[in-house]
């Protein structure tokens, strides 16, 4: 593939992912594995986030260390990408947090803003976007779009499950986003479902099948 995808190959992502999958998962454990699964792929996507050396005092002398030297937005993509956030908030809990919200019309799958309220200063922050399921692409090309707008420079995409055309529109519009996930699926159906996918995230996170 022709971008910076980056399948993030870990025997817990596939244990979490396969989980997600089963149609038999209860609401509780498909959450549980959302957030495991998304620790995995949020550690992944940031590994070169720059860090600073200091030294602190352990009970028994100095030891050096290091903290993280920039600053984070974490962005979720309303209303599913928030099932991923706890988990990155876990990882970074000074993080910085905006929100989009987008509307997928179910006929067209075109996708259009609802709510968008970002952080200030964006140009000089690691920004992490948070949607579970690229799908078309429709939606997270919108929401980079605004992202850019709003002076990002630094965007990392994380999500769940991808399928090639997903991948391959966010490439053609952003292709400086690093994309991290732990599959590509085989295609979207007529409703623009991904398949095998594992349904409709959003409806398994929070019950509203
Ligand atoms: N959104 C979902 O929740 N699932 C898909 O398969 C595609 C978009």
């Amino acid at each position: 593939m022709p971008v910076p995808l980056h399948l993030v190959d870990h025997p817990l992502a596939h244990d979490a992912l396969v989980t997600l999958r089963d149609k038999r998962t209860t609401q509780e454990h498909f959450r549980q594995a959302s957030s495991r699964l998304s620790l995995l792929l949020v550690g992944e996507a940031l590994r070169d986030l720059p860090t600073t050396a200091l030294t602190v005092e352990t009970p028994l002398g100095p030891a050096d260390g290091r903290r993280v030297g920039r600053d984070v937005v974490v962005v979720p993509v309303l209303r599913a990408g928030l099932g991923m956030l706890e988990a990155v908030l876990e990882l970074v809990p000074t993080a910085r947090v905006g929100h989009i919200g987008l509307q997928r019309d179910e006929m067209t799958a075109v996708a259009s803003q609802y709510y968008s309220k970002l952080p200030g200063s964006l140009d000089q922050s690691y920004v992490l976007m948070i949607d579970p399921m690229l799908a078309t692409g429709g939606s997270a090309v919108a929401a980079l779009d605004l992202l850019e707008r709003a002076g990002a420079r630094t965007i990392r995409l994380v999500c769940i499950v991808a399928a090639p055309e997903g991948v391959a529109l966010v490439a053609r519009h952003h292709p400086t986003v690093d994309i991290y996930t732990p599959v590509v699926d085989r295609e979207l159906n007529a409703h623009k479902y991904i398949v095998p996918g594992l349904g409709d995230f959003g409806d398994r996170l929070y019950g509203t099948v």
